[in-house]
């Protein structure tokens, strides 16, 4: 289950500044005690009701990089396998050169 997550709305409210997070059973900020607001777990931005803890922007952002992780990993395979090859033809190349560098 997703839990939102609760912030102060109010601009001018230390809370606000702070972007501190309040639980989802709160219902007013304990700075300036006006009613919280859903923000965005990641960049504070105050959320419509129906939104879950992340905001359009912010939840673009996580699954782009959950795309790029499985990409990643298909294609992780085949890539490991060229990377083999390489080794294996220049192998005693690749070797000296990691020598060098290394002492
Ligand atoms: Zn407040
Ligand atoms: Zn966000």
């Amino acid at each position: 289950m997703m839990r939102k997550i609760k912030g102060c709305g109010n601009e001018l409210c230390e809370a606000h500044k702070k972007k501190l997070t309040f639980k989802e059973s709160e219902t007013f900020c304990s700075k300036c005690g006006k009613t919280l607001v859903g923000v965005c777990k990641d960049c504070y931005t105050q959320l419509s009701a129906d939104a879950d803890k992340l905001c359009v922007r912010c939840h673009a952002k996580h699954e782009d990089r959950k795309d790029k992780a499985m990409k990643f990993a298909a294609g992780f395979g085949t890539g490991a396998l060229a990377f083999g090859g390489v080794l294996l033809k220049y192998g005693s190349k690749t070797f000296a050169v990691v020598k060098k560098i290394k002492f």
